[in-house]
């Protein structure tokens, strides 16, 4: 163990270990900063070597620091304040002391350095959000990494070293009929959880096959500002400035960017009549009034009609009928929606003629969002929810997937990959959230 800790005040206090949250790989600027050291000190602390070597890189002339999230602001206070020495040790590797105080140092670039001798004055200056001592030992050029800092330990300090709170940031995809909403359209049963989830400021976003009209119904009453997704994922709705980056969208609606991936709705209007015409006996959202709706659903008329709002997706309904004779029927349309280059996806209530779409497709152009938006935490954990078929592709998308019961009480899937979550709709959805969100400190 060639390294002593960088100064003598005691105890030693850690404010980010390996692997902290701010301490992460940045693939994309060719940094790997996981086993950088946050030591808590006042500033003016007097900083040592840990290690013997020649200064190789000296900055100190920053004055500033900035404490906030904001990336941008973030990263300029990095280049433009951040004072920091680095010392090159025989091996070819580095030290590197960060965010030390203006004008704090009592060495220049080429000096022999000594370990335990007096180097620097610890300070807050770059993008600090307390007084601190950022201390790396990083190798060059090492693999894909310009920078790729090394594990190390110190001979005079048997702590914790390691990061306590390495943080994934969570994300939720829920459906909602039949999921957090039971059968009388109410998600009172999942306030618990919803309560939690908001507590811990995880995105829930709502992927379901009702239209944005509907959504935007339930959003507002869940106050819920997260982007969702519409239509059986058809389409995507992201609120104008939820991203602070730029990405691509095919146009704006209102409040919102799209991005589209349904067909148009007269296309599949066109394809029910063309299967009507063959015999099929099924009933379109089209061909019913908003009445009839509300009467089919048990919605109250005036979510009956934001429900025949739609955009991308046409739900259907086979009438009552032998459970075989209905599976048969199904396959069928399976095969004829195929043949028309649409689908056929069997739901809770209603069955959906989409096009090409699906929820996981959409899932997935938002966790690649995500990621982005929350790259300096060690990643994220997506998790999704749902009942039936149609949320199958958005299971299969996510990190960790759960199925609610169905009235039955059976599930819709045996697959291993999808938890059960016990009880039905709204009940199941607030067990499994509840037990998943309250175990770790998000
Ligand atoms: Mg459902």
């Amino acid at each position: 163990m060639t390294y002593i800790i960088p100064f003598k005040k005691r105890p030693v206090r850690i404010g980010q270990g390996f692997n902290g949250m701010s301490h992460r790989k940045w693939p994309e600027d060719k940094e790997d900063f996981s086993y950088s050291i946050d030591f808590l000190l006042p500033e003016g602390t007097k900083i040592i070597a840990s290690r013997s070597g020649v200064v190789e890189a000296l900055k100190i002339n920053g004055k500033k620091n900035y404490s906030g999230r904001d990336l941008k602001k973030g990263e300029e206070a990095y280049k433009k304040w951040m004072n920091e020495l680095i010392i090159k040790h025989s091996d070819g590797t580095y030290a590197a002391y960060s965010h030390l105080k203006y004008k704090g140092s009592f060495v220049k670039i080429g000096d022999k350095v000594k370990q335990g001798q007096v180097i620097a004055l610890s300070g807050n200056t770059g993008w600090s959000s307390a007084p601190h001592l950022d201390f790396t030992v990083f190798k060059k050029n090492s693999g894909k990494y310009k920078i790729k800092s090394i594990k190390i330990k110190f001979k005079d300090y048997n702590g914790h070293l390691e990061d306590m709170e390495i943080k994934m940031k969570k994300i939720i995809f829920t459906d909602l009929d039949g999921t957090l909403l039971d059968s009388r359209y109410s998600y009172s049963d999942a306030k618990p959880a919803l309560k939690l989830i908001e507590k811990k400021k995880i995105p829930l976003v709502i992927c379901t096959s009702k239209t944005r009209a509907e959504i935007e119904y339930y959003r507002k009453k869940l106050k819920n500002r997260h982007p969702f997704i519409s239509d059986n994922g058809g389409a995507v709705f992201i609120p104008k400035k939820y991203f602070d980056f730029k990405f691509k969208y095919d146009k704006t609606k209102g409040r919102y960017y799209v991005i589209e991936l349904g067909t148009e709705l007269k296309k599949l209007r066109d394809f029910v009549k063309k299967i009507k015409r063959m015999g099929f006996k099924i009933i379109s959202f089209d061909g019913m009034t908003a009445k009839q709706v509300a009467k089919d659903t048990g919605l109250p008329l005036s979510l009956a009609k934001l429900a025949k709002k739609r955009e991308y997706n046409l739900p259907v309904k086979i009438p009552e009928t032998g459970k075989k004779n209905k599976n048969s029927i199904i396959k069928r349309l399976k095969a004829e929606a195929k043949k028309a280059g649409l689908s056929f996806i069997k739901g809770g209530r209603y069955s959906h003629i989409t096009g090409k779409n699906d929820k996981g497709k959409a899932v997935k152009i938002l966790l690649r969002l995500y990621r982005k938006k929350y790259k300096r935490r060690k990643g994220i954990k997506s998790i999704g929810i749902g009942d039936s078929e149609n949320d199958f592709p958005m299971l299969d998308a996510v990190d960790m997937a759960f199925l609610v019961q169905r009235p039955d009480k059976s599930y819709s899937s045996e697959k291993k990959k999808y938890k059960r979550a016990k009880g039905i709709s709204t009940k199941g959805w607030n067990n499994a959230l509840m037990s998943e969100l309250k175990e770790e400190n998000d």
